[in-house]
């Protein structure tokens, strides 16, 4: 086999397809990078990221040598001190960015109200537009900015966006590939539009980052957030990210002042004076356990080309869309996510009435997706460790559950606190 496109492969597709899509995928020698558990088909890293095997030995130096033998002297010595600089210009090409734009810190709900309120405090204009269908906590932390700074959340259907735009608009807030669908905005356009009426563009980039090529500088975007424990693999409350382009960075201050974002920490001056470039947006001492992990994570994708890892992605979700349409036909799903491959992220979503069920019963048979209100059943495709023939798997067992009714079953109906 040559080439992976599903638009090469045989309809329906077969499992012996998927077992040489993955001979011939060269970036199939990453999986075993991950620890990833024997028979468990892990449809969930977008939601959290599989452990890198140099994760465990990079956090146990770091405990042990770092912090156990070096103490205070690591802050130098081990490099603590510039980690948040060194690491964002580790992941600043996974952004299409160029260095010292990117701080790793906090997480990415406090860096949206960071550049949010920075941008506000300098801007006349009073509006932010987001959409609807964001992710809720997008929506409350720019609630919580409105309402401090006496701004307009102007909240506006996807298909609403462009009219929403208009001089009174200061920054279009907006997550790139949506959290629900798998839905990807044209992240280009977008900036374009929001800068045509004079506004800023701040991208949420949680659900793109590792999986979605990106081109922050050339497509001008001026702001971006996003986290580190989804597609980058940084471990369950890895720090995250922040990208201020170049251009903007004199002009906005951080409202959160810290001894770390000063010109100074070391001169203890009582005056505080914000350094330049993007640490300003530095606050406090980073986690340095939590930067080990992500740093890890992030020496993976060191070997990858963005571009081969979007094409094996597409080629996962085409073929369980095409899988799930073939071997569950009449079952009642619907694809809510769409079939364009330049308008979907790395992510496959089915709607169906029972859908809180499919996702239980398919956990119990070893294949982890994951539920969104009010009916999705959600499908990460991480590219780095997913393939072909866990595809083929988890529609066999998908269909497994059908035939048995399982996700029928009373055991189902009662939520749990975390779907
Ligand atoms: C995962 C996700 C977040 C996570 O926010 P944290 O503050 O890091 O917990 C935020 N926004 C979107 C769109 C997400 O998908």
């Amino acid at each position: 086999v040559e080439s992976i496109p599903p638009s090469r492969a045989p309809q329906p597709i077969d499992r012996e397809w998927c077992v040489a899509a993955d001979a011939a995928d060269p970036l199939a020698p990453l999986r075993s990078r991950f620890q990833i558990p024997d028979g468990l088909v892990y449809l969930d890293g977008n939601s959290l990221g599989a452990l890198p095997v140099a994760a465990l030995e990079r956090v146990d130096r770091v405990v042990r040598h770092e912090w156990g033998d070096g103490l205070i002297a690591s802050w130098m010595q081990a490099g603590w001190m510039d980690q948040t600089l060194r690491l964002g210009d580790k992941l600043a090409p996974l952004l299409g960015a160029g260095a010292g734009q990117v701080l790793i810190c906090d997480t990415t709900t406090i860096n949206l109200q960071r550049l949010l309120t920075a941008v506000l405090e300098r801007s006349p204009r009073r509006v932010v537009v987001t959409q609807k269908e964001n992710f809720h906590t997008d929506l409350y932390a720019a609630s919580g900015v409105a309402r401090m700074l006496g701004a307009e959340l102007r909240v506006v259907p996807r298909a609403e966006l462009a009219p929403a735009l208009d001089d009174s608009v200061s920054v279009l807030m907006l997550t790139h590939v949506d959290y629900r669908t798998g839905e990807m905005h044209d992240l280009r356009k977008l900036t374009e539009a929001a800068h045509a009426v004079g506004a800023m563009a701040l991208w949420d980039l949680c659900h793109s980052v590792g999986a979605v090529p990106l081109a922050l500088d050339d497509d001008e975007v001026d702001l971006a957030v996003g986290c580190g424990y989804k597609y980058l693999n940084g471990g369950p409350g890895a720090p995250a990210f922040l990208y201020v382009a170049a251009r903007h960075q004199a002009r906005l201050d951080s409202p959160l002042r810290g001894w770390l974002g000063h010109r100074e920490p070391f001169a203890f001056a009582l005056e505080y004076a914000p350094a330049d470039g993007i640490r300003r947006h530095q606050v406090s001492s980073p986690s340095i356990l939590g930067m080990a992990a992500l740093e890890a994570a992030l020496d993976v994708f060191a070997e990858v080309e963005m571009a081969e890892l979007r094409e094996k992605s597409l080629g996962l979700t085409a073929t369980f869309m095409d899988l799930v349409e073939s071997r569950c036909a009449g079952s009642g799903f619907r694809l809510a996510t769409p079939r364009d491959p330049q308008r979907r992220g790395s992510q496959v979503a089915l709607a169906h009435e029972h859908a809180y069920g499919v996702v239980r019963a398919l956990i119990e048979r070893g294949v982890v997706g994951d539920f969104r209100t009010p009916d999705i059943a959600r499908f990460g495709f991480a590219p780095l460790y997913i393939r072909f023939i866990d595809v083929w798997e988890a529609v066999e067992r998908l269909a497994g559950v059908l035939a048995d009714s399982a996700h029928l079953d009373g055991r189902h109906v009662v939520r749990a606190a975390v779907t």
